[in-house]
This record gives structure tokens, C-alpha cells and sequence, in this order.
């Protein structure tokens, strides 16, 4: 069964605090998504690869994910070239997905940008019938990037995720090697801060805001989304923009 969308990242917890709320909304309008981590994490500060590879399957549970798996490319220098690209590509014909979710590519993170090119440059070449692999070619509609750590500046179009905060809270809460834990004798990092759920939470707010809901998640496209209904589309925020 094909799915309609495909979340691709560098590694597991990115789609997690970047896009799980709109996961979860596409859920429960009936569509099917995948989550593919591009590599194991094996290079975080924090916690095994198998602490993490548990946490992650739990995390896709949540969201309501149809399959997770990691390509496993290598963390910390995650490789981009043809071999990297293949892997892509078959994936992408395997699961045949309308929209590819994958981080912006000018992230500060060298693996966030280095994924977001190679997914963009496999969603594109996937589509050559001449390049064969074991799966027939195929092109989705669009690859949609989220920001992972830089704000990027305002977003294309945000999803509306207040009902859904529970689920990406608690799909969160799964990476629980990542985050702070009182007493925990594991090296600090940016994501163990006491505050940084609650810096990431902060920015669902303000995205949120930007569409006057409280809750929101903000996304990047090379081409804007099309609005059948102007008058509903930019309704509910604070009037006079
Ligand atoms: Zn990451």
C-alpha cells in the first residue's frame, strides 16, 4: 500500500520536533505516512543507537506512522553521493508518496542540509525511467522542507496543529534518552537543556500565531501551496496585516 506522504530526515527525533503534529493530522484525515530516518544518530552525544532505534519505533507509533525504518548512511557525515542517492530513490519508488517531507537545506546542521539536498535531488531523479532500481520510476508532487533548528525566517504555510499537541508532545516525549532527565549523568547537550521542549513548544506558539491558532507548524516549498478559498484561507488572526 502506497503512502501519501513520506517524512525523511537526518536522524530519528527530527521529524518528531519539527512536523509530528501535521503527521498526525494527516492521520486522522485518512492518509497514510511514512517516517525514514536517514541514519541511526549513532554520532549524538546522548544515548545508543538501540535506546534510540526503541524510542523512534515508539515515537512513529504515536504519530500513527504506517512503517519507521533508518537507511542507516552514517551519522556525521551523512553521505550524499550516488550510492546515498539510489537508496533514496528506491525508497521513494517503493512507497510511491504525493508529498516527501524533508528538512531545509540550508539548516545549520551539515546532515539536516546534506539530507534535505540528497532527498530533493533523489525525489527528482526517481522519476527517470532510464535509472533503473529495483522499483519502477516514480515522482512525487513536491518535496515540503521543515525548518529543524534555525527559525528560517517566516514559513511558506503553517498546519494548523492544536488538536494534535498531545500526540507531538508525547511522540516527543518517546526520545526520552535526548531530553533532560533530573539526575541524569549523561553529557549536556542543546536538546537535554532543562528548556529546550519548551523552546521547541515555543515555536509551535509562534508559528501558531503567525495563522491565529495555538498551535502551528511552519513549512518551506519552492512552490506556493494553492488556495481555493481566500476569504476562509486567511480568516481567524488578527486583522490589519
Ligand atoms: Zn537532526
Amino acid at each position: 500500500m502506497p503512502v501519501d506522504v513520506l517524512a525523511i530526515s537526518a536522524h530519528p527525533d527530527d521529524v518528531e520536533l519539527t512536523c509530528g503534529g501535521t503527521l498526525a493530522r494527516m492521520k486522522a484525515l485518512g492518509y497514510r505516512f511514512g517516517i525514514v530516518d536517514l541514519t541511526r544518530g549513532e554520532m549524538g552525544t546522548r544515548g545508543t543507537p538501540e535506546i534510540r532505534e526503541a524510542e523512534a519505533r515508539k515515537a512513529a507509533q504515536i504519530l500513527g506512522a504506517e512503517f519507521r525504518e533508518s537507511l542507516d548512511l552514517g551519522d556525521g557525515g551523512l553521505p550524499i553521493g550516488r550510492e546515498s542517492e539510489l537508496r533514496v530513490i528506491d525508497l521513494i519508488r517503493r512507497e510511491t508518496p504525493r508529498v516527501v517531507l524533508a528538512p531545509w537545506p540550508d539548516d545549520r546542521h551539515p546532515d539536516h542540509r546534506r539530507a534535505g539536498q540528497l532527498v530533493t535531488d533523489a525525489a527528482f531523479y526517481a522519476g527517470l525511467r532510464k535509472l533503473e532500481t529495483a522499483h519502477a520510476a516514480y515522482r512525487p508532487q513536491l518535496t515540503v522542507y521543515f525548518p529543524t533548528f534555525d527559525p528560517q525566517g517566516t514559513p511558506d504555510f503553517v498546519v494548523d496543529v492544536t488538536p494534535y499537541i498531545e500526540i507531538r508532545r508525547a511522540a516527543m516525549r518517546a526520545f526520552e534518552s535526548q531530553f533532560h532527565k533530573p539526575g541524569s549523568t549523561d553529557p549536556q547537550t542543546i536538546l537535554s537543556q532543562r528548556d529546550f521542549l519548551d523552546m521547541i513548544e515555543s515555536r509551535a506558539r509562534q508559528h501558531g500565531s503567525l495563522i491565529g491558532v495555538e498551535f502551528g507548524e511552519g513549512f518551506l516549498t519552492k512552490r506556493p501551496p494553492r488556495v481555493d478559498d481566500l476569504v476562509k484561507t486567511f480568516s481567524g488572526f488578527e486583522p490589519g496585516y
